[in-house]
C-alpha cells in the first residue's frame, strides 16, 4: 500500500507545484493516519482546546495571529476573565479593550474584535455566524480565522492554512521551496481541504498545527525521527536545499525509510 503511494507520489512530484493535482487516496490516508497517530501522543494542552464556545475560540484565533502561543496563553486567560462573553466585550469601551490587550501588539486586532462583538450583539443576538462566508464578511476575520472557528467551534470539516500548515503541506507534498506564491497558496488551500478525513476536521486541523509547530518547524525540522519521512518530498530538509530551489518545484526523489 505504502510503496504504491510512494510511486504515485513520485508522479505527483514531477508536476508543477501549482498543478491542481492531489495525492491519491492511499497517500492521503497514510498522511492522515500518521498525523492523527502522532497527535494522539503529542498534542499540546492549550486552554482554547477546552471550550467549544465560538466567542472564546475567536478570541484565541485573533490573538494567535502574528503572536507566539506562549505569549498568548496568559493574555487569553486574562482577557476572558475580564470579558467572559461576547456581550461583555461588546459592552466594554474600546479603550479598555485595547488596554487589556497590551502588550500583545498589532493593536488593530482588539479594535476589530470589539467591533465584531458589537455587531454580533446588535444584529445577531450575540451569536457568531456558523458559515465561512458570513464569518469572512466580518472585518478582521480572514479565510484562516473563519476556517479555524468553523472547525474548532462548530466542528465542521473546514480547511485551515496558517504558516505552520502551509510549510508542512508544501514540504510533504510539493517538496522544498517557498509556499507564498499565490498559485501555490491556492493549491495548498485545496490540498488542506482535500486531506481532511470526513468528520475529523477538528482533530485533523489541530494535529496539522501542532505538527507544524513542534516537528516540521521552520528552521530545524525533526526530519530524522519524523513519522512523515517516508512519504515527504523534502526529506531530509536542509536550509541549503530550500534556498537553492526558489521555483517551488520539487526536484529530488522520495527517500525510503521506516516509519
Ligand atoms: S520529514 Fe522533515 S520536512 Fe518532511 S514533514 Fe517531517 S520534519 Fe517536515
Amino acid at each position: 500500500m505504502l510503496l504504491k503511494s510512494v510511486g504515485q507520489l513520485i508522479t505527483l512530484r514531477a508536476m508543477p507545484s501549482n498543478d491542481a493535482h492531489f495525492p491519491d487516496p492511499d497517500l492521503r490516508r497514510t498522511f492522515q493516519q500518521r498525523l492523527l497517530r502522532w497527535y494522539a501522543r503529542h498534542r499540546r494542552d492549550l486552554p482554547w482546546r477546552k471550550t467549544s464556545d465560538p466567542y472564546k475560540i475567536l478570541v484565541s484565533e485573533v490573538m494567535l495571529q502574528q503572536t507566539q502561543v506562549d505569549r498568548v496563553i496568559p493574555k487569553y486567560k486574562e482577557f476572558l476573565r475580564k470579558y467572559p462573553s461576547i456581550g461583555e466585550l461588546a459592552g466594554a469601551s474600546v479603550r479598555d479593550v485595547e488596554a487589556t490587550w497590551r502588550p500583545l501588539g498589532y493593536n488593530i486586532r482588539p479594535v476589530r474584535l470589539h467591533a465584531i462583538a458589537k455587531d454580533t450583539v446588535r444584529r445577531r443576538g450575540g451569536k457568531l455566524p456558523d458559515s465561512l462566508e458570513e464569518l469572512q464578511a466580518l472585518k478582521g476575520i480572514g479565510r484562516y480565522t473563519a476556517g479555524a472557528v468553523m472547525s474548532f467551534a462548530f466542528r465542521k470539516d473546514a480547511p485551515i492554512l496558517d504558516t505552520n500548515v502551509m510549510r508542512l503541506l508544501h514540504r510533504v507534498f510539493l517538496g522544498p521551496g517557498h509556499p507564498k506564491r499565490s498559485k501555490v497558496l491556492r493549491h495548498l488551500w485545496d490540498l488542506s481541504a482535500a486531506l481532511i478525513p470526513k468528520g475529523r476536521g477538528y482533530d485533523f486541523n489541530q494535529a496539522l498545527m501542532d505538527f507544524g509547530a513542534l516537528v516540521c518547524t521552520a528552521r530545524l525540522p525533526g526530519c530524522s525521527t519524523c513519522t512523515m519521512r517516508q512519504i515527504c518530498l523534502s526529506y531530509p530538509w536542509t536550509p541549503d536545499r530550500n534556498s537553492r530551489n526558489r521555483t517551488g518545484r520539487p526536484r529530488r526523489s522520495v527517500k525510503e525509510g521506516s516509519s
